[in-house]
């Protein structure tokens, strides 16, 4: 999650890879799933993509090349280097096809009783030894890791928002993560061109534990009439130097993702000082969360964005 700045690196198809991992299989073609996709096909990996719906993954492929033709034409990658990375994803349309994976990434939906599903339906189709990540945002990896038959090669990998830009994966290792499993997810993350932070196996880890928590009071603002949604997110890019305001990128995380993690943080810590702003649960109650349907606390549907209130 977090904000689209930051110098964008290029994916190192050279870089040494772990000869283990070749296949790479994606679970979820949202945001962060074509992200994924876009950044581990450029670094020379095959890369099989699924989601519950076919047209999220048509999507997905449509926005990947849009963002690669972008960086060609900034000459952040070669225009040589496009094609083939392209040819390199396919569609996944169900779990037995993600059977020859080495790894596979899940970045579905930020829901724990999806993701348990997605991982009991999974793990009977994978070969013995194939590695499993997820790309939670907040969700314990061990209790995650415990739904799987392998627990030990599981491990969070939790990349950031733009995917293509953001130099960080945070590693998380469940309980039961092994040292080699930790090891591989570590060399696979340097070939992608990207840098590592490791967390320790609590809610929501190290950004989101720390850039939620903002986010959620910059809404508590705007509920407490403290400042309109221009004023907050104007005060927060000229008064503490932050590339989006707030609010603006919580409509770029996704409102639901937003509130998902609150929760997690609330209820995994016990703590009042995560309640979630009631105006945060209404705005997802009304399917307004943020950029992916048009409308959050911005409303893009025309050609400038226009806040909500
Ligand atoms: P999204 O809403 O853009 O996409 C989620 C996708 O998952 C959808 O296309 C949906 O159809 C698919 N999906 C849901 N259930 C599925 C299932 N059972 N099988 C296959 N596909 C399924 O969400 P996103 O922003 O891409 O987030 C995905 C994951 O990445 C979440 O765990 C989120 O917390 C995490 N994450 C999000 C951000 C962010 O800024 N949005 C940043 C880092 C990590």
């Amino acid at each position: 999650m977090d904000a689209p700045v930051m110098t964008s690196k290029k994916p190192r198809a050279d870089a040494p890879k772990d000869a283990k991992i070749k296949k790479v299989g994606i679970i979820g073609a949202g945001q962060m799933g074509n992200g994924i996709a876009h950044v581990v096909a450029l670094a020379g990996y095959d890369v099989v993509i699924n989601d519950l719906k076919k047209e999220a993954v048509e999507k997905a492929l449509v926005t990947i090349d849009k963002n690669m033709a972008r960086q060609v034409a900034k000459g952040t990658i070669r225009e040589a280097d496009k094609g083939p990375a392209l040819k390199r994803i396919s569609y996944a349309p169900d779990f037995a096809a993600l059977g020859d994976c080495d790894l596979v990434i899940e970045a579905a939906t930020e829901d724990e009783t999806v993701k348990r599903r997605i991982f009991v339906d999974l793990c009977p189709k994978l070969k013995k030894g194939a590695l499993l990540a997820s790309n939670t945002s907040s969700i314990s990896i061990t209790r995650l890791a415990s739904t799987t038959d392998r627990a030990e090669d599981f491990i969070g990998m939790h990349f950031m928002n733009p995917v293509p830009l953001m130099e960080l994966v945070e590693l998380i290792r469940g309980i039961a993560t092994e040292d080699e499993t930790f090891a591989t997810a570590r060399t696979f993350v340097d070939s992608l061109g990207k840098k590592t932070a490791v967390s320790e196996d609590f809610p929501a880890f190290i950004v989101n534990r720390i850039l939620l928590p903002m986010i959620n009071e910059a809404v508590y603002t705007l509920y407490e009439g403290v400042g309109t949604v221009e004023a907050i997110d104007k005060a927060m890019k000229l008064g503490a130097h932050h590339p989006m305001g707030p609010l603006e990128l919580a409509d770029f995380i996704g409102l639901d993702t937003c509130l998902s993690v609150m929760q997690v943080l609330y209820e995994g810590l016990s703590d009042s000082k995560y309640r979630p702003c009631p105006l945060l649960v209404k705005y997802v109650e009304a399917g307004w969360l943020g950029r992916k349907t048009q409308r959050g606390f911005y409303d893009y549907r025309g050609e400038k964005p226009v806040p909500t209130r």
